[in-house]
């Protein structure tokens, strides 16, 4: 005779401390099963070498030996969710599946397609909000419709936030209740068809860097932000540890960074079209002049606009750009290149470590003034101004560009004048 079991199943959510989903199914009668699907419907579309996947698979393999202290373990499967679970629900008898909301377009379509199949099992499937402090709905205009704007967004967010919101759910005393099992197998990277990366990744310590972030992150020279986007991203650290950590150090300005993530990931929920589309549906008719030359030289940080270059050769070569650097590579590709943002967006979502769907969508239509809550189209951010704000030492640049100012170093791609007074034209003809 099989025990009931609950599966709890992780997804962009990979702890046990502080997890809202698990800690409801450990209050549940029946023992947890812990389970992790390496999905190919999304390890496909990856190259070999994605450091990503490396994160991940240490994560787990961390996880697993969490869960094995207990007497426990994290059945993993590679394979895609709608061939996996018909499985498990063979080799188990699962009475319910726990699971974490999850709000991008690919993730919804899952869930509402396990939700219809477990269903027509019979078996209950129950989920839950973990990794932001408010979600979908919970944040509303007075007249019910979603904010498009972040301030009065941000302004509501804040009043609503209280200690309730942001208490850890205290996962470990129920710890009891996990399903005792023998050691289970763990695919390989190899297997799976990836390389194991040598990539570093950054640690979690980001209390040491509240205290001067107002007055320091925009200086990409300094490292000054808190690196804490990939663990946000996989759930390696929770949101209700972050704000209250916020909380704690009066770090307001890194407190709305944080309500700017869950902005956009509202944003996402109630216009998924925007995810592929312009939010602003005008600026689908801008006639995008997407010259592949530029675009390579783009990415490949050869522009001969030093703090562009200096962006993309960190982004290759760490898998990270500092935020002001983000915005002024996304400005220069839509606007001074006059290529579609989308190039940019796919870009960024193949190298960033911290790669966010909702954050990165909404960064990217920002900076080419077709998003929800973007600057004029008519502000085009100056390269040269840029740097002499916030590098004015060339600090920066020459840790990333070292042959800048050297006869080695590329000629600018287009004059800025010039770009500056084309791309106001074309956005004009588009929107008018
Ligand atoms: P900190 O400055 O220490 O901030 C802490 C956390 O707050 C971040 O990790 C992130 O979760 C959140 N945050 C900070 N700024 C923003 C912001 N502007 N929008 C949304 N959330 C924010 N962020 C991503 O997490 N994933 C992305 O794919 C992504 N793509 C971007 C693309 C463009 C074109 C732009 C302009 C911004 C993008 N951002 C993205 C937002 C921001 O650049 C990064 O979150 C930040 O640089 C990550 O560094 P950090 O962890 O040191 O952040």
């Amino acid at each position: 005779m099989k025990t009931p079991i609950t599966i709890f199943w992780f997804r962009r959510d990979l702890r046990l401390e502080d997890n809202a989903g698990l800690y409801h199914a450990l209050n549940n009668v029946t023992p947890v099963l812990a389970l992790f699907i390496f999905d190919k419907n999304i390890l496909d579309k990856l190259s070999e070498d994605d450091a990503r996947v490396t994160f991940i698979f240490q994560t787990i393999e961390s996880l697993k030996k969490e869960l094995q202290q207990y007497g426990s373990d994290l059945l993993v499967k590679y394979g895609t969710p709608e061939k996996i679970w018909p499985q498990i629900l063979k080799d188990y008898k699962v009475e319910e599946v726990y699971t974490n909301h999850d709000y991008e377009p690919y993730a919804r379509e899952r869930d509402d397609n396990l939700a219809e199949f477990l269903t027509s099992e019979e078996i209950a499937f129950r989920t839950f909000k973990d990794q932001v402090i408010f979600e979908k709905d919970e944040i509303l205009k007075g007249d019910k419709t979603p904010y498009t704007v972040f301030t009065p967004y941000y302004k509501q967010w804040q009043a609503k936030l209280d200690d309730f919101y942001f208490k850890a759910y205290p996962t470990k005393k129920y710890f009891k209740n996990l399903f005792q099992t023998e050691h289970l197998v763990l695919p390989s990277l190899k297997e799976m068809g990836f390389k194991a990366s040598s990539q570093e990744f950054p640690k979690i310590n980001y209390k040491n860097k509240l205290d001067d972030y107002a007055e320091q992150r925009d200086f990409p020279a300094m490292e000054s932000t808190t690196r804490i986007g990939l663990h946000l991203r996989f759930g390696t650290v929770s949101i209700r540890k972050a704000v209250k950590d916020a909380v704690e150090a009066k770090s307001n300005v890194w407190l709305s960074e944080l309500a700017w993530r869950e902005f956009y990931m509202m944003i996402l929920w109630h216009f998924p079209y925007a995810a592929y589309d312009s939010f602003k549906k005008q600026y689908d008719k801008i006639k995008w002049r997407n010259n592949e030359t530029e675009f390579k030289a783009w990415c490949e940080g050869n522009t001969g606009y030093p703090i562009v270059d200096a962006g993309m050769r960190q982004l290759n070569e760490t898998g990270f750009m500092h935020n002001r650097v983000r915005m002024v590579v996304a400005s220069f590709l839509s606007k001074h290149l006059l290529i579609d943002w989308r190039w940019g967006e796919n870009y960024f979502a193949e190298k960033l470590l911290d790669y966010e769907m909702a954050s990165n969508v909404g960064g990217w239509q920002w900076a080419a003034g077709s998003g929800n809550d973007a600057a004029p189209y008519f502000r085009v951010f100056n390269p040269e101004l840029q740097t002499k704000r916030f590098d004015p030492k060339f600090e920066y640049i020459k840790k990333w560009v070292p042959e800048y100012g050297t006869k080695k170093y590329a000629q600018p791609i287009v004059e800025h004048t010039f770009a500056r007074e084309r791309v106001l034209k074309v956005f004009k003809e588009a929107l008018s």
